[in-house]
């Protein structure tokens, strides 16, 4: 079980394998392992201190960023996320991106944007599809048709706290036509658009 890997040169934390949605292309159908990873399939959620002790045997400052990513959807675990956040921060200097599916308000059940002022430096958001119904049938989110709009309002919440905000596609998984409509919000939320 790998809580850290390497990824393109990317440092990424794996905190849990826990996630609201089960999407067509999720990596997870098709191989448990991914760049340095022998398996990024957990027995369990590592703990804050587990994590804090595999990153003392990583070489932290080779790295660029730190990204909080991994076979399930960080903010699963928004508490031990921001205080490894800042203590990697204070530890190494190094700035955080979170890569998310946007539906921590839905998990959490309130506004947590606000939660990654000052902590977060990126956050990357899958809008994965151009409307609430192809999003539903692409990534069978726990939470229903209401998942899509929960999306689209926490891009615009994080906007509001952190500095470099994107949102993304993956390329083969949508229509030529909805990742066009997909660019065209992403320039409407004036966020930069990434195809996967
Ligand atoms: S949101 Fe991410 S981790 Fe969850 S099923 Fe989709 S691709 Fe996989």
């Amino acid at each position: 079980m790998s809580v850290l890997y390497d990824y393109f040169g990317g440092l990424y934390i794996n905190l849990t394998n826990r996630c609201p949605n089960q999407c067509e292309f999720c990596i997870r159908n098709y191989t448990d392992s991914l760049g340095s990873a022998d398996s990024l399939v957990l027995d369990r959620d590592p703990s804050v201190e587990e994590v804090k002790a595999e990153l003392r045997r990583w070489d932290v400052n080779a790295y660029d960023e730190v990204i909080f990513c991994g076979y399930g959807e960080p903010t699963e675990r928004l508490p031990e996320l921001l205080e490894l956040a800042r203590h990697i921060k204070a530890a190494y200097g190094k700035p955080i991106r979170i890569n998310t599916n946007g539906l921590a308000d839905l998990i959490w059940e309130r506004e947590t944007a606000p939660d990654l002022e000052g902590v977060i430096d990126a956050v990357s958001i899958s809008m994965n599809e151009a409307d609430a119904e192809g999003y539903e049938r692409l990534c069978h989110p726990r939470f229903g048709l209401k998942s899509y709009d929960a999306m689209l309002k926490y891009i615009e919440d994080v906007k509001k706290y952190v500095p470099d905000v994107a949102v993304s596609v993956v390329s083969g998984a949508i229509s030529r036509e909805a990742l066009e409509k997909c660019r065209a919000k992403a320039g409407e939320l004036g966020v930069y658009f990434k195809v996967r």
